[in-house]
């Protein structure tokens, strides 16, 4: 038949079969193919690689979903006694991983936040086996210097990991910042319908081999249905987020006026602690936000409540705006010290801005803080 499809097809197998045993022989010990889908598939293979060119890394790996990619990478460089060094600010998952779970194995990591700098430099000099970062942070949208510490790490030869979720591949360059390991949840932008879970892992061939043996022995791949949801994502991923950027700097910007908001945060305005280096590290400011209601817990619900628009949902980086009131959600399980050392206030609200007119989203906060005493 002439004519080659434009869309590659979904490959939906989970083995492989030979022609003779010796290709398969070959195939196992040289990995010179393809022999069952928890080691690679096609599919994911193809979105692999548009992830890698994507990052600018020589490799990429696909996860099954954002937790997958970070439990898997941070094993991969573990070993007795490792030290991590890290930051409190990191997303509710990876804070368990590192301050609950690892510690049951005797794996410390220091407890430092990312606003103080001079202190997780004096703990990189102290000596470490990884650097684990996430920027921007969840919910204050901190924007944590991402190349100093990275240059630290490298003098004490120890590998650095980001967490580049919330900027996505268009708002941030994680290569030129001295990044050897960069994660996404790829459940946000780089899906970016709310439609799917995933993650990714992208790195240059020191590091992929030994994380691609621990993906196929903890077993969190990504699957061919996802990884075509994806490669369809990305083809607008550069249009969507640079929407996003737009709409939320607008959202910043008219929340800053509004007599009802106590304060904004979102790295594009100059009011923001961290929007130095958030000019000098991105390249766009992202499509999250978050605000301080003028109002207790109760007003702040009742003005979550009297959205109409917005959807009250958990997640982000969509196409879809989403709001919720992460005292109620993404972190409830803080008890009262653990949030006020966060920052998570009862009124504090996370916005994840969509693509959607954005007349239409200050319509609707306009309303519902109308309802706020
Ligand atoms: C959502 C998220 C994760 C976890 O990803 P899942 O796909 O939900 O497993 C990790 N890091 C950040 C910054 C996230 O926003």
């Amino acid at each position: 038949m002439k004519g080659a499809p434009v869309v590659p097809p979904i490959y939906m197998t989970a083995t492989y079969q030979f022609k003779d045993s010796d290709e398969l022989i070959d195939v196992v010990q040289n990995r010179s193919g393809y022999i069952y889908s928890r080691w690679d598939n096609p599919s994911v293979v193809e979105v692999e690689k548009r992830m890698a060119a994507l990052e600018r890394y020589e490799y990429a790996l696909g996860f099954s979903s954002g937790m997958a990619a970070i439990t898997t990478t941070i094993f991969s460089q573990l070993r007795k006694d490792s030290r991590i060094v890290g930051m409190r600010e990191v997303y509710g998952g990876t804070f368990q991983l590192l301050y609950n779970f690892l510690p049951k194995l005797g794996i410390g990591t220091v407890d430092v936040s990312c606003s103080e700098m001079d202190r997780i430099l004096a703990e990189i000099e102290k000596g470490l086996s990884v650097l684990y970062l996430e920027t921007p942070t969840n919910p204050l949208l901190r924007v944590v210097d991402v190349k100093t510490l990275a240059d630290a790490a490298h003098a004490k030869c120890a590998p650095v990991i980001l967490d580049s979720t919330f900027a996505s591949p268009v708002n941030q360059r994680p290569k030129e910042l001295g990044v050897d390991i960069v994660i996404h949840s790829a459940t946000k932008y780089l899906g970016g319908h709310h439609d799917i879970t995933a993650g990714f892992v992208c790195c240059n061939e020191e590091h992929f081999h030994s994380i691609w043996e621990y993906r196929k022995i903890f077993g969190g791949v990504m699957d061919p249905m996802t990884a075509f949801l994806i490669l369809r994502g990305l083809k607008t991923l550069q249009l969507r987020v640079e929407k996003q950027n737009e709409n939320a700097m607008i959202v910043a910007d008219f929340l800053e006026k509004q007599k009802k908001i106590d304060a904004v945060f979102y790295p594009g305005l100059t009011s923001h602690p961290d929007h130095e280096i958030a000019v000098r590290q991105m390249k766009g400011f992202g499509g999250m936000l978050s605000f301080l209601v003028a109002a207790n817990f109760d007003g702040t619900k009742k003005f979550m409540d009297h959205l109409k628009f917005i959807k009250l949902a958990t997640s982000l980086g969509g196409v879809t705006s989403l709001a919720n009131q992460p005292i109620t959600n993404t972190h409830a399980a803080l008890n009262p010290a653990e949030r006020a050392k966060a920052g998570i206030k009862e009124n504090l609200v996370r916005f994840s801005v969509g693509i959607e007119d954005p007349n239409l989203l200050k319509q609707d906060i306009q309303q519902a803080l109308a309802v706020v005493k």
